[in-house]
């Protein structure tokens, strides 16, 4: 099936109850500009070279998205374009934002990415830890943080996935209900996105179900 009815088939079983972020890491130009033809603009990465390349070579009027593990010493690269960076996850990493942010005279908006999985090789800040971090985060006046991102653990165990998605909703709601600048819900990949959306996903993230497996 071609990129185009990918994305079709998907928006139509997702309707208006989500966010659709094509993830085109390890895609060329030509495969996100089929996709971009064909309505689609948000589009996520997870590597900083890589989506500063093609930030350059595509559309500006594309909202790009960093969803992986974000370097401070690479920050200084996206914070002039960057729309939204979903994998916020400690105080240094907020300081560097903030601070390029000021440089580049914008506010970007940030996703607290929680640590959901049992999974040891995922980033993300432990849910325990939660609280103390958003507060910590009041005095940065450049960062917007504007809801969560989770992952969940890489299993076909749909209880197990559910379970995490279930959590990480809790800690949403419960910041939700008192902050109407809080406002995402990142959660939801290719093979669990329709769990996601019953658990209040309103952003997916969704790559090899558009374009195809990857090789990694
Ligand atoms: C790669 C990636 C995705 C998309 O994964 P698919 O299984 O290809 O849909 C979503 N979120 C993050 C953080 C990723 O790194």
């Amino acid at each position: 099936m071609s990129i185009e009815q990918q994305i079709s088939n998907i928006k139509n079983e997702i309707l208006d109850k989500a966010d659709l972020i094509a993830v085109s890491k390890t895609r060329t130009i030509q495969e996100i500009e089929e996709a971009y033809n064909s309505g689609q603009l948000k589009f996520g990465e997870n590597r900083v070279q890589e989506i500063v390349d093609k930030q350059s070579k595509l559309p500006g009027d594309i909202e790009w998205h960093m969803i992986g593990h974000l370097q401070k010493n690479k920050v200084k690269y996206i914070a002039g374009f960057i729309n939204l960076i979903h994998s916020l996850d400690r105080i240094s990493l907020a300081k560097e934002i903030d601070k390029q942010a000021k440089k580049e005279d914008r506010i970007i908006d940030c996703l607290i990415q929680i640590k959901i999985s049992k999974e040891d090789s995922k980033f993300g800040l432990k849910i325990e830890d939660f609280t103390d971090f958003y507060k910590s985060l009041e005095t940065f006046e450049n960062l917007n943080i504007i809801g969560l991102m989770g992952m969940a653990t890489f299993t076909s165990d749909i209880e197990v996935i559910d379970e995490e998605f279930k959590m990480i909703k809790r800690v949403y709601d419960n910041v939700a209900s008192i902050n109407p600048k809080f406002r995402v819900l990142s959660i939801g990949m290719s093979d669990d996105y329709n769990i996601a959306i019953k658990n209040g996903s309103n952003m997916i993230r969704v790559g090899s179900k558009i374009f195809g497996k990857r090789n990694y």
